[in-house]
């Protein structure tokens, strides 16, 4: 049996465990993170990329800890991106430099009232007519569009940014051949085959796979909640990147739009908001069939060419919550020398990182350890994953 010491194990490879494995690198700790399956693969690159900046959870008209805490990810994003922020992700593809919302009818005035509120300066604009996107330029458009202070990143970069920098520390392990050596609550090391492990912390950012780990080191003070969504993607040849939240009367947008190029040179309209969270009972039939009403009803001047229709479900793992309600922050909790966290959002993944430091600095956890790259490079490199608008319509 062969040994590595080091400071940190991760388990998962999403943006979670990406961002933290660059943070606590800079910072001089020596970790290892470790994936079953593809980089990103979970919810990561099936996310929309938005990087939200609380806009759309206050919709009800007050600002919550959500929206609050949320507030900053657009500009730690930013800084990220063009280089000169805390990580750096100049080689990541930006789609869209704004996300819009857009009221199908008039708002009601409770709602213009909050979109013009203190409250809000910074984070949404609203926009003169020969400013909108050319999917609003339409005259028969007849709603109120404001531009929000949000970015939308092409994810499958955003990955291979975080990964490449430090690729000799990610590897890929198959779930049945990880055994979480345990006693008493604490982790005495992690046995890979002829391989063990031993480390000062061990972190999970495994999205729906914490569940699995959860139940492995006995923990039950805390659960995991699952929320299915029922997306909806149309592939087309139309020239029209679209990044909208539709919102009616209600606090939740009636649908998400974001637009995916496609390596073959076309678009992807990928759509979530209600219509994927209302839909998870729908078979794929049904919820095309909703898609295309509400995009009909919404839309109805446009029409996408040579389209093409699909549907998948997928979950979003988070810490549980009474009656399945939206956590509020990212979430991460010590229990011994495990770590267990979940970011709720991609957006933020900086604020989750920045806990698990705060957490390592408390229990005066310091770097300490070297880890032996030849020993560890024995495990197979990890693969970031090809994004759902590329594998679904083959
Ligand atoms: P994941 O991306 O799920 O990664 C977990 C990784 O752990 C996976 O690669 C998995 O293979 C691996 N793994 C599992 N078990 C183990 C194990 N035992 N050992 C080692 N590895 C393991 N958020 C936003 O901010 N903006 C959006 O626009 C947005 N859109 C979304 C759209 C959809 C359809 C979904 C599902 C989510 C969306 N989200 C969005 C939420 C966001 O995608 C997630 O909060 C975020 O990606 C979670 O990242 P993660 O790294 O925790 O998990």
């Amino acid at each position: 049996m062969q040994t590595i010491n080091t400071d940190l194990v991760i388990f998962g490879g999403g943006i979670a465990g990406l961002w933290l494995l660059n943070r606590v690198r800079q910072q001089g700790y020596d970790a290892i993170l470790l994936e079953t399956n593809t980089l990103g693969g979970g919810q990561s690159v099936c996310s929309q990329g938005i990087i939200h900046g609380g806009t759309k959870y206050a919709l009800n008209g007050a600002l919550t800890q959500a929206s609050n805490s949320i507030a900053d990810m657009p500009a730690r994003w930013r800084e990220c991106l063009a280089g000169t922020g805390e990580l750096d992700l100049s080689s990541a593809r930006v789609l869209s430099d704004a996300h819009y919302m857009w009221s199908a009818g008039s708002l009601g005035s409770k709602m213009t009232t909050f979109f013009a509120s203190k409250a809000l300066k910074g984070r949404v604009d609203q926009i003169a007519p020969e400013q909108r996107p050319v999917v609003f330029q339409h005259p028969t458009f007849r709603g109120q569009l404001y531009k929000l202070n949000e970015i939308v990143l092409d994810v499958p970069s955003v990955i291979s940014a975080l990964a490449s920098p430090y690729a000799d520390y990610i590897r890929k392990v198959e779930s049945t051949k990880i055994q979480l050596d345990s006693q008493s609550g604490q982790v005495s090391g992690v046995t890979l085959g002829n391989l063990k492990i031993n480390a000062q912390r061990y972190i999970t950012t495994a999205g729906e796979g914490s569940e699995q780990l959860l139940q492995e080191l006995q923990i039950k003070k805390l659960q995991m909640q699952r929320r299915p969504l029922h997306m909806v993607m149309v592939r087309h040849r139309s020239v029209l990147p679209t990044f909208a939240h539709c919102i009616s009367s209600g606090t939740k947008p009636v649908v998400t739009i974001t637009t995916h190029p496609t390596r073959n040179g076309e678009q992807v309209w990928y759509l979530g908001g209600d219509l994927a969270e209302t839909g998870v009972q729908r078979t794929t039939e049904q919820q095309i069939a909703e898609a295309q009403k509400i995009l009909g009803k919404l839309l109805p001047w446009i029409e996408l060419k040579e389209a093409r229709w699909a549907s998948f479900h997928i979950n979003r793992a988070e810490p549980k919550q009474s009656s399945l309600t939206r956590p509020d922050a990212a979430f991460a909790q010590s229990f011994g020398n495990t770590i267990i966290s979940w970011p709720t959002k991609l957006a933020l993944a900086p604020d989750l990182s920045d806990q698990i430091l705060d957490l390592l600095q408390q229990q005066n956890i310091t770097p300490e350890y070297r880890s032996d790259i030849a020993t560890l490079n024995q495990l197979p490199e990890a693969k970031v994953a090809e994004p759902v608008w590329e594998t679904m319509f083959c």
